[in-house]
């Protein structure tokens, strides 16, 4: 491909709300364009990166031995009341009417589809497993799209579903994916952790994320040396244990005016923060519940969820007063009999303890849970950076990470609520076993660019960028000179790399600036002075090193590149 033919409209500036160096750095090298809000559109070289990633993701799955499919992205709003989740999915989903005023959606994921052809057509164990898969795109109504592609209301997934007869074969299914997304990741020159994950609003029962590490990322996840790792939203810590000094015999009311906080309430009663309850009451399905974690612990929104098995949120300063009769700086859970009280492990065998009396401006000192109230006990603490690791003790870390991809075992979630059996070898029918396993390929090309950039441009992994290398002829009108790059961009098209040729009448200093800012992992110059000795320079992008090679030698030097990056 020839630079004069290509549509290639680099930027000085990227505009002022791209903040995240993937949003800048693929606006100002002329790969994507915002169309609408979280909506853009690719350009020529982005969808180049998008087709190799493409690629290697269908090698590897084709590979394991799924089979790909091309689902409808309108959807029918049946099959999504069958599974529930036209409820659930509230307003993240974009709906809209057809002319005979029926609903349809815009998929954000294809487990109905593809269940309901598993229903229709599978009936027999003989015929499983299957493992289906397609890449196609997706919507969301994401209610604040941001940060170029890592936020958006369309995009491309590769998302594919496991079909087994039982959880065994559920294992092996979800196990081959993990080892070829594993590869994938590899494969496109990612750095990244799998880490232990919540299923969400999939349902299911175990999960797994690959993360790339990057402050671009919205997610934190927990990780430790000894290979512990988790998603915050479901990353444990090993309890330590305080407070185990006796207290006086029954609670003590102590006036506190106007202390609300755990910190005031510390200095007042002059106590550590890790000596107090914290009370903070949730709705979930429409009921209050109280929530207990230790004063110097922050809950953990998601935990609570996943172990109610419901949405929550916080009650409002109004609701407290209504059901605590106190405002939220003076809560407690002794003496409430009427509301399900849920405790972080932490406060399980601790005594003297101090948390708010349900009265304004008055607390209980000398509290001691398994004495002065029922709770039902369950992990639901936020962990925090250097909390001792569940499985070796050592301190935990905590980085903030881009999702790139995740797994699920949804086992028979929507194989029961929408009716997909097969016959077992005793005729007996049961539900298929299934698991449901995504990858965002903009997602891919986001995270590449996260960790792969300086401040002149982006540095692509061999593998997916737009071209490999790219022949800068810094003398246009130097005939001979324009001949031999020629010849040479035959020869390394011939050899199967792929060459951009630089061949606008620009200064270097402006061919130099476009190349490492488009991020071309080699970039070879053809300038007049060096070509009459014989001779070229090879820079790598990445480490800017330089080196001066006979332009004879190039064949070898492409070879050599080739083997070492496997041929694409
Ligand atoms: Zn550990």
């Amino acid at each position: 491909m020839r630079w004069n033919h290509m549509f290639i409209p680099t930027l000085r500036e990227a505009p002022a709300d791209a903040q995240v160096p993937s949003h800048v750095l693929l606006l100002r090298g002329g790969y994507i364009r915002q169309l609408a809000a979280g909506i853009y559109s690719y350009l020529p070289l982005a969808q180049r990166v998008l087709n190799k990633i493409a690629k290697v993701v269908r090698e590897e799955l084709d590979g394991m031995g799924a089979q790909e499919f091309y689902l409808p992205a309108l959807q029918p709003a049946e099959l999504w009341q069958e599974s529930g989740r036209w409820e659930a999915m509230g307003q993240n989903m974009f709906r809209l009417k057809d002319r005979a005023t029926r609903d349809l959606c815009l998929g954000m994921t294809h487990e109905e589809v593809f269940t309901a052809i598993a229903r229709d057509e599978l009936r027999s164990y003989r015929q499983l497993p299957q493992i289906w898969y397609q890449i196609q795109t997706k919507f969301r109504d994401e209610p604040r799209p941001k940060s170029g592609l890592l936020r958006v209301r369309q995009f491309t997934m590769k998302d594919s579903y496991s079909f087994d007869m039982d959880w065994e074969g559920l294992d092996i299914s979800y196990q081959k994916h993990y080892e070829a997304y594993c590869r994938i990741y590899d494969r496109c020159g990612l750095r990244y952790r799998v880490v232990e994950a919540d299923s969400g609003m999939m349902g299911g029962r175990q999960s797994h994320e690959f993360m790339v590490v990057t402050d671009a990322g919205e997610d934190q996840i927990v990780y430790c040396s000894c290979g512990y790792a988790a998603n915050m939203e479901k990353a444990t810590s090993r309890p330590e244990a305080t407070n185990e000094t006796k207290g006086p015999e029954r609670p003590e009311l102590v006036s506190t005016p106007g202390q609300k906080t755990i910190e005031e309430v510390a200095r007042f009663l002059q106590l550590k923060p890790s000596q107090q309850i914290k009370t903070l009451v949730y709705v979930a399905a429409g009921k209050p519940v109280l929530s207990l974690v230790r004063g110097d612990h922050q809950l953990n929104e998601m935990k609570l969820q996943s172990f109610l098995g419901v949405e929550v949120r916080p009650a409002r300063p109004e609701e407290i007063e209504e059901v605590m009769g106190a405002g939220a700086g003076s809560l407690g859970p002794v003496g409430v009999t009427k509301l399900r009280i849920l405790s972080d492990l932490a406060l399980r065998d601790q005594m003297n303890l101090t948390c708010g009396a349900n009265r304004d401006d008055f607390h209980l000192t000398g509290v001691e849970p398994s004495r002065d109230y029922v709770a039902e006990y369950a992990d639901l603490r936020l962990v925090q950076a250097g909390d001792p690791c569940v499985q070796c003790g050592n301190s935990l870390a905590v980085s903030k990470a881009l999702e790139v991809g995740h797994i699920f075992k949804l086992g028979t979630k929507y194989s029961e609520s929408m009716g997909a059996h097969v016959l077992k070898a005793d005729g007996k029918a049961v539900p298929i076993v299934m698991g449901s396993y995504g990858i965002g390929l903009e997602r891919i090309m986001a995270a590449a660019v996260e960790i792969c950039h300086d401040s002149d441009g982006i540095a692509w992994p061999f593998s997916i960028a737009p071209f490999h290398c790219v022949i800068s002829v810094l003398n246009m009108k130097d005939s001979s000179l324009v001949e031999a790059a020629l010849k040479s961009y035959s020869l390394l098209n011939s050899l199967g790399i792929d060459v951009l040729l630089d061949d606008r009448e620009e200064r270097p200093g402006v061919k130099f600036k476009d190349a490492d800012l488009i991020g071309i992992p080699y970039r070879i110059n053809f300038g007049s002075k060096k070509f009459a000795e014989g001779k070229i320079e090879w820079i790598h992008r990445a480490s800017k090193k330089t080196d001066e090679i006979e332009v004879s030698l190039l064949e070898a030097k492409a070879r050599e590149l080739l083997r070492e990056n496997g041929t694409p």
